[in-house]
């Protein structure tokens, strides 16, 4: 039996999750782990393309368009939509620097796509998730818990993710379940994209050390942090609340 589609409180309906960035990677592996539990999945991305073929190969599921760092755009999305469950905010944007080395406009992208885009999005979608009593997993980052060297940007953003996260949870205790995952590494496009970008020629030796960074000596993979949504959209985690869960191979532990 699943135990994620008839989740959280006492309906047995089949409830819908939202996954922002649902086209690639993480997001793409929680759209697959939530389509297979049998939820009604709406694939978010700014790429439709991706959206579209995410969405084709899963049961019941829709692409749908959305910049998560348009307020615009978000209004939209959010407007096309009749009931939401669950809410995975997801979608983000790294970025390599120290403070010297970033651009206010680099900044203001990376701010405006992680964390604006949590506010954007949950704000919007927030009555739907209030009337279905739902849950919002934000997709944080180990770098919202611990300083990483030429990540300025990338580590204040997701801060702020873990912050708005502990705070969504004090306000609406009882009306929602709020939580957050902070990933290590994960061998997702992202990681391929930045080796290509920023370590051309030495790929192997870099991911050598991103491996050597996490105790456990290799990156994650997409499906473990979609095994970890999984679980905290299912009723087995209704008391796990305002949390911040490390899921980093020991990265925070060492
Ligand atoms: P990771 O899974 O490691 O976070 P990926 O680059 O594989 O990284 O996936 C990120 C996803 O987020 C992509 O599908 C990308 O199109 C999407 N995305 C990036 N920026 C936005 C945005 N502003 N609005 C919606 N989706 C976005």
């Amino acid at each position: 039996m699943s135990t994620v589609a008839n989740t959280t409180y006492q309906s047995s309906q089949t409830k819908t999750a939202l996954i922002t960035g649902g086209g690639s990677g993480i997001g793409e592996a929680i759209c697959r782990k939530l389509g297979q539990e049998g939820l009604r999945v709406i694939v978010a991305d700014l790429d439709m393309a991706a959206a579209t073929r995410v969405a084709s190969e899963l049961p019941n599921a829709r692409p749908l368009h959305i910049d998560v760092g348009s307020e615009e755009s978000v209004a939209a999305a959010t407007a096309g939509i009749d009931g939401l469950d669950i809410l995975v905010n997801n979608a983000g944007v790294g970025m390599v620097g120290s403070i010297a080395e970033t651009e206010t406009a680099e900044f203001e992208r990376v701010m405006r796509v992680n964390v604006n885009s949590v506010f954007y999005v949950t704000r919007s979608f927030l009555p739907k998730l209030l009337a279905a009593r739902g849950s919002i997993i934000n997709i944080a980052s180990v770098a919202g818990l611990v300083g990483i060297k030429r990540r300025f940007a990338y580590c204040a953003s997701k801060g702020a993710v873990v912050a708005m996260t502990r705070q969504l949870a004090v306000e609406y205790p009882r009306e929602l379940r709020v939580n957050c995952i902070c990933p290590g590494t994960i061998d997702s496009p992202f990681v391929a994209g930045y080796l290509a970008k920023y370590h051309a020629g030495e790929e192997e030796k870099v991911r050598a050390e991103l491996n050597d960074r996490q105790p456990v000596g290799r990156l994650g993979h997409p499906s473990e942090v979609a095994a970890l949504v999984r679980y905290l959209c299912s009723p087995e985690a209704d008391f796990m609340h305002g949390a911040a869960l490390a899921l980093d191979g020991g990265w925070t532990a060492a």
